[in-house]
C-alpha cells in the first residue's frame, strides 16, 4: 500500500515536472474589481479584533499586514497616493488642505476629465479605467465627503457620500454601505470604491489600541461582510477580486508621523486566481493603482511609480 502510494507521489511530481502548468488554473476571467478601504484601520486592529469575515477571507487571500503608507501618514496624500500610483512628491497631494486647483507642485503628468480635457491633476485609477474603457461602470461611496476631491470630474458612473447628519454623527458607514450594496447588485459595476470612516473616527475620539478602537474594526468587518454578501447574492464571486486596505494606522489620538503603528496598514486581496498567503515582497500603498490596473486590464500611466503586486496573481 504504502510502495503503490509512493510511486503515485512519484508519478504525480514527475508529470507536474514535465507540465508545470497543466495543474493550474486557466487564467481566472476577472470583471469585477472592489476596493474596500478603512480609513485608519492598522494590522494591530484587524489582528486584535473580532474580525470572523477578514479572517475567512485571509485563509484564502494574499495578504500583507507591511503595506507602507507615504508621508505623512494623513488621509488625502495616502487616499491619493493608493488611487493615483505615486507618492505625494509626484502627485503634490500632500496634506488635506490640497485641492485640485491648488496644485502644490508642477506636475509631470496628468489625468483626463469624464469629459475627456485635461483634469489638471494627477492621473488616477477612476480616470484612467474611464480614459481606456469608456463604457465601464465605476461606483465611488466614501464616508468621508473629502475623498470626491482626490480624483478626475466626471469619471466615475455614481458617487455618494455619507449624508451629512451621518457622517456627522460617525455612522455614515451604515448608508455607504447599503448604497454601495444596493448598487454592485443593481450595475455589476467593473470597478467600485467603497471607504468606511469610523475606524479612524475611533482613533482620534478613544484612542488607538483601546477596546473602543477594536470594536470599530470588528464594525467594518460587518460590513465587509455585507460587501461580499451581495457579491455572492449578485452571482459574480468567481469573476470579482476584493482589496480590503486602509490609508495609515495610528498611535495614541492620531497619525500623522513615521512610526510604524501609524506607517503600515493591511493589504488583504482575494478573489479569483489570487494566491494564497503572506506576500514576501513590499508592498507600498502607491502599488495598489497598479494593481487595479492589471486587474482590471488597463495600462497604467507611464508617470506612476507603483508597480503590480504580481506575486499576488498566479500568471
Ligand atoms: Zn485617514
Ligand atoms: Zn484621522
Amino acid at each position: 500500500m504504502n510502495l503503490k502510494l509512493g510511486t503515485l507521489n512519484r508519478l504525480l511530481l514527475f508529470s507536474f515536472l514535465l507540465f508545470p502548468f497543466s495543474l493550474s488554473a486557466q487564467a481566472p476571467d476577472i470583471q469585477h474589481v472592489i476596493v474596500i478601504g478603512v480609513d485608519g484601520m492598522s494590522p494591530d486592529g484587524v489582528l486584535k479584533a473580532k474580525t470572523p469575515t477578514i479572517d475567512s477571507i485571509l485563509k484564502v487571500a494574499a495578504y500583507s499586514w507591511k503595506c507602507e503608507a507615504v508621508l505623512p501618514t494623513s488621509s488625502s496624500p495616502n487616499w491619493a497616493s493608493m488611487i493615483m500610483g505615486a507618492g505625494p512628491d509626484k502627485h503634490g497631494v500632500t496634506s488635506n488642505a490640497w485641492q485640485p486647483h491648488k496644485q502644490t507642485i508642477e506636475l509631470e503628468c496628468e489625468g483626463t476629465r469624464g469629459n475627456g480635457k485635461p483634469s489638471g491633476m494627477w492621473p488616477t485609477i477612476f480616470g484612467e479605467l474611464r480614459r481606456q474603457k469608456p463604457e465601464s461602470t465605476i461606483g465611488c461611496f466614501n464616508d468621508w465627503l473629502a475623498f470626491n476631491r482626490l480624483f478626475e470630474k466626471g469619471v466615475v458612473s455614481r458617487q455618494r457620500d455619507a449624508i451629512l447628519l451621518q457622517a456627522a454623527s460617525h455612522h455614515g458607514y451604515k448608508g455607504i454601505t447599503r448604497m454601495a450594496t444596493n448598487y454592485f447588485k443593481r450595475k455589476k459595476p467593473e470597478f467600485m470604491f467603497v471607504h468606511l470612516d469610523m475606524v479612524d473616527h475611533a482613533g482620534h475620539h478613544d484612542g488607538h489600541g483601546t477596546q473602543a478602537y477594536y470594536d470599530a474594526v470588528s464594525v467594518a468587518d460587518q460590513m465587509i461582510a455585507r460587501i461580499v454578501k451581495a457579491v455572492k447574492e449578485s452571482g459574480v464571486s468567481e469573476k470579482t477580486i476584493i482589496l480590503i486596505t486602509a490609508d495609515h494606522g495610528g498611535i495614541g489620538h492620531g497619525h500623522g508621523g513615521d512610526t510604524p503603528e501609524e506607517r503600515f496598514v493591511p493589504w488583504i486581496l482575494t478573489g479569483p486566481g489570487v494566491v494564497n498567503g503572506e506576500l514576501q515582497v513590499e508592498v507600498k500603498t502607491y502599488d495598489t493603482a497598479a494593481t487595479l490596473a492589471y486587474l482590471l486590464g488597463i495600462k497604467a500611466p507611464d508617470c506612476w511609480v507603483g508597480k503590480p503586486i504580481l506575486q499576488a496573481i498566479s500568471q
